[in-house]
């Protein structure tokens, strides 16, 4: 691998003669910055622009008012020279085919930073599952599945959960795909329920794999955790175990937020309890032992540990120069903008770029696939070591390359990404 010097300078001039970039766009540029220092050759930078395949599905479900609504699914395959393709299904009002193939993309650089046999693949439905009962999530769940069933496969591409989906519909996924098939495949959805051969540790390896990042680098930052505090915006799957895990490390968590709001104590939140007032009322807001903060100023919290855990494009050129975090730790895809990418560096902010930070979840859920290849299942002591051992190898092999060729975090893992996956197509040629 050939590093170019780095000019920051010129990547930022770069970023902001284009305004208001899409997220594929954004994931596009990412590309090509890192591209440009490892000697990319043109042909290779030309496929990996586009994803290979994307299938758009329009998906009607009978509603519990007998009326038929018609939602609209996407599966997009990024790259699938490494293996199949790999990644979750997202229920959200703003799913687009934009966001679905920047996360597609996201996902290949992600298992290939992970060292794990796939390729990049992601799916969404535009829908707003806080509306809808779980039967009509459950027909809408099934229905997708049957639309997308010829794509799919345990040697294909293999869904997994995202924003607002979860183990039991990954259980409504697998019996449809496996109804389909007229087969028993354990191996072909990835994030089941452990009682239909889901994998011990999964719910929580998205969250534990980023805090066995975030304790890489305190170790390296010198940060000492009993001393230092973690502000979590977004407390779903990712953020709320990830608070409670860094907690456990002896973090103090100081601030947490979601989509109706957030708290705030500098004394300190304890993660349990607020979880569990958010399960009892569906929200973190309105805790009675911290104060309300909206979800722009809890970016702005002072604190060691931010922990984005939403959705992506929250820190921006607009919001950057008010950040006050010494690491972020990206548990969400693409939280942090390009331009606001360089001014973090700048600012000597030590950012955990998401497809490092996050991809214990998609680490687990190979381990999960490769359980469910085999037949056989491992005990939760087992998934979290050899979780554990990946993470900490892919974090020191990205702060190498980032420490020399001089580029932050993000750019570095993009290079040790981009480079496994060019590796590669060029062994595999095109065909036909
Ligand atoms: P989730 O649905 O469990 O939780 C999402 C949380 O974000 C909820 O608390 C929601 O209220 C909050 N939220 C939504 N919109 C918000 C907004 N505008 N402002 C503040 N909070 C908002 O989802 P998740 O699985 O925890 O995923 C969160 C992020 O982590 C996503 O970017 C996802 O792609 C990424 N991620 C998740 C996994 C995984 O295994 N779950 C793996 C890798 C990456």
């Amino acid at each position: 691998m050939v590093y170019q010097v780095n000019d920051r300078k010129k990547d930022l001039l770069e970023i902001e003669k284009k305004q208001s970039l899409s997220v594929f766009e954004i994931a596009n540029m990412q590309l090509e910055i890192a591209a440009n220092k490892i000697n990319l050759h043109p042909d290779i930078l030309a496929q990996l622009k586009e994803p290979e395949r994307v299938l758009m599905v329009s998906i009607p479900v009978k509603m519990d008012s007998g009326e038929v609504k018609v939602f609209q699914g996407y599966r997009s395959q990024f790259n699938t020279s490494r293996g199949p393709a790999k990644g979750g299904i997202r229920y959200h009002p703003e799913v687009s085919l934009d966001e679905v193939k920047a996360l597609s993309a996201w996902m290949t650089w992600k298992c290939a930073i992970a060292g794990i046999p796939y390729g990049g693949g992601k799916g969404g439905i535009k829908c707003n599952p806080k509306e809808m009962s779980e039967g009509e999530l459950e027909r809408l769940s099934r229905r997708y599945i049957f639309e997308i069933s010829s794509i799919i496969g345990p040697r294909q591409d293999i869904p997994a959960p995202d924003v607002y989906t979860n183990s039991k519909i990954m259980g409504w996924y697998i019996d449809t795909y496996n109804k389909i098939s007229h087969s028993s495949s354990y191996a072909a959805i990835t994030g089941k329920p452990v009682d239909l051969w889901g994998s011990e540790g999964r719910e929580e390896a998205t969250a534990r794999g980023l805090s066995i990042i975030v304790k890489e680098a305190a170790d390296l930052l010198k940060i000492n955790p009993t001393k230092a505090t973690v502000v979590v915006q977004g407390y779903g799957n990712a953020g709320s175990i990830a608070a409670r895990l860094l907690h456990e490390q002896g973090y103090t968590l100081i601030g947490v937020s979601d989509s109706k709001g957030g708290v705030y104590n500098l004394e300190g939140i304890n993660p349990i309890e607020i979880f569990e007032h958010k399960k009892r009322t569906g929200t973190v807001s309105n805790y009675s032992k911290a104060r309300s903060i909206t979800n722009e100023d809890l970016l702005k919290m002072k604190c060691d540990i931010l922990v984005p855990a939403a959705l992506e494009g929250v820190i921006t050129k607009e919001n950057v120069k008010n950040v006050r975090a010494k690491v972020i730790a990206e548990a969400a895809n693409g939280p942090v903008t390009p331009e606001a990418d360089e001014i973090l560096f700048e600012k000597n902010i030590f950012v955990i770029p998401d497809i490092l930070a996050n991809s214990g979840g998609v680490t687990v859920s190979y381990f999960e696939w490769v359980q469910g290849l085999y037949g056989y299942f491992w005990k939760k002591e087992t998934v979290n070591s050899r979780l554990k051992e990946l993470m900490v190898k892919a974090f020191h092999e990205i702060l190498q390359i980032s420490q020399d060729a001089n580029v932050n975090n993000r750019t570095a893992a993009y290079m040790y990404a981009i480079s496994k996956v060019a590796k590669c197509m060029e062994i595999r040629g095109i065909w036909p």
